[in-house]
């Protein structure tokens, strides 16, 4: 914190490694730095640490996933930045941050620059039965098997598609539990993919073999890979019993006469991820819409500057691309800022960003040879009938969300009538969902939809920690009716 200005200069939103990364640049760079994150601890995602009462004797029998995380985590906190971990950041307005730490009053915190990098989210997917305990996302069952050791199940099916939906099969299998199979809505890579994935290797052969690896990982452990399924429902009573999948067209549409029945107690949801928008969207960022990046993202200039002055965005929510990239982006940011507030001259920031601007070209090659493989087919929207419930935290089903869109093509208008969004994850798991119905309604693509209006604060928060202390009226509860 600056004594003098009683303010940080770079209040940084995110723990994983687009936020650890900038924190540590910009540490380098003088700057004073907060960090802030809603988890117990920094790692973000891929990084996530064994939860409390975990000792870790030997960093490296957890993998390298688990030595790279350990090695940002370090210098970040030999940084110098001031970490402030379960906190969660609920909103932001013109330099000042709301900041909520469990158990302690909503404060609010001022900065000279802001960078978010909130990451991303896992992507829901709707079909009967989704909502059935024993069904859930990739995220969750890694978060299970990396912070608790908890195997998600006996019998584990993956679905999903993209790169990651070869990962975690193949990691989920390497912790012991049981996939019975893995289920790929994509088609296999065809010699050509081959070829543009091989064109793009320059500074990406880390990646490349990490897919031939898990390839290798689900043949040894016998985990069949089946190209062309998703799965179209989930069956039980109490909780999930067995899962129906069926083969998917290019556009990843159902083809009739093709459904297979498997019995499983768990499945896993791999479908790809959605950037957290929410603070950018509150801020009053520009947004673009890219299917290939997870949807809305954040228009960004040379020095991750989103449109709001003093405000910067780096990483998966500024559009999924993996956490290498999320780390230069970070450091970019950083660069990004210290120039913004004098604290580095123009050309030396250039110097700096040349060799992160070459790496992030090279990441970005491959992947839009990725994206053209694992595009997500418009049949993931098809899956649900009338009366699957579409919002679970105000249990809506379609068939309201249609009737709703049959009069408006305005979600705002449908949220209101149905109350799908208002719930506790504020329309994180059922926005994109009512999106496309109401874009089918209407004849609309999906990008032509606007998101709802983003309400603050993006996080739950109890009502103590934002009631005022001050206004307090003894009588109130005791009272009398
Ligand atoms: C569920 C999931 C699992 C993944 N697993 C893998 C994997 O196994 N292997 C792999 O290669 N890639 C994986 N990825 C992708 C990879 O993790 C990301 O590309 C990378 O972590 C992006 O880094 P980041 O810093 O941008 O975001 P993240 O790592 O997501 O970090 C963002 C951080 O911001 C914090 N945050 C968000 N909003 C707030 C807020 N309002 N207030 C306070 N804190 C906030 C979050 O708690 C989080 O710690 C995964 C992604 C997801 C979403």
């Amino acid at each position: 914190m600056d004594g003098a200005t009683g303010r940080y200069d770079l209040l940084v939103v995110g723990g994983g490694p687009a936020g650890m990364a900038a924190a540590t640049t910009a540490r380098e760079l003088g700057l004073h730095v907060a960090l802030v994150d809603e988890r117990p601890s920094l790692g973000g995602q891929i990084y996530k640490q064994p939860g409390e009462g975990f000792v870790v004797r030997d960093h490296a029998a957890l993998g390298r996933d688990h030595v790279a995380g350990r090695v940002l985590i370090d210098a970040t906190q030999r940084s110098g930045a001031h970490v402030l971990l379960r906190t969660s950041v609920l909103t932001l307005r013109d330099g000042d941050v709301v900041l909520h730490t469990e158990g302690e009053p909503v404060r609010t915190v001022r900065a000279g620059r802001v960078l978010l990098a909130p990451g991303a989210h896992d992507r829901p997917v709707v079909f009967p039965g989704w909502d059935l305990p024993g069904v859930l996302t990739a995220g969750g069952a890694q978060t299970l098997v990396k912070t608790q050791r908890v195997a998600p199940g006996e019998r584990v099916l993956f679905a999903g598609s993209g790169p990651l939906a070869l990962a975690f099969p193949a990691q989920l299998h390497g912790y012991g539990v049981n996939v019975v199979a893995a289920l790929e809505a994509g088609p296999p890579p065809a010699p050509r993919d081959a070829l543009r994935l091989l064109g793009a290797a320059r500074g990406n052969r880390q990646l490349l073999l990490d897919g031939l690896r898990y390839r290798a990982a689900l043949l040894r452990g016998r985990v069949p890979l089946r190209y062309r399924r998703i799965v179209v429902r989930a069956e039980g009573g109490d909780r999930l019993a067995a899962v129906v999948h069926a083969a998917v067209d290019s556009g990843w549409r159902v083809l009739p006469g093709t459904e297979e029945r498997i019995e499983v107690d768990t499945l896993c949801l791999g479908y790809g991820f959605f950037p957290s928008v929410e603070l950018m969207r509150v801020a009053g960022c520009a947004l673009r819409y890219d299917e290939d990046l997870g949807g809305p993202v954040v228009e960004l200039d040379e020095w991750m500057r989103t449109s709001v002055p003093g405000v910067l965005a780096a990483g998966d929510g500024t559009g999924v691309a993996g956490a290498l990239v999320a780390v230069d982006e970070g450091r970019l940011a950083a660069i990004g800022a210290a120039l913004d507030l004098g604290r580095l001259p123009l050309p030396a920031a250039r110097e700096r960003a040349r060799p992160l601007r070459a790496r992030l070209d090279r990441k970005r090659v491959f992947r839009e040879a990725l994206g053209r493989l694992y595009r997500v087919g418009p049949g993931v929207y098809d899956l649900a009938t009338a009366d699957t419930v579409v919002c679970r935290c105000e249990e809506v089903t379609c068939a309201a969300v249609d009737r709703a869109a049959e009069t408006t093509a305005d979600v705002n208008v449908v949220k209101g009538y149905t109350r799908a969004g208002m719930g506790l994850c504020q329309g994180r798991s059922c926005q994109r969902q009512v999106a496309a119905r109401v874009a089918r309604r209407h004849g609309l693509r999906l990008a032509e939809v606007p998101t709802g209006t983003p309400r603050s604060p993006v996080r739950p928060v109890p009502a103590s920690a934002v009631a005022d202390e001050q206004l307090q009226d003894g009588g109130f509860f005791t009272r009398d009716a």
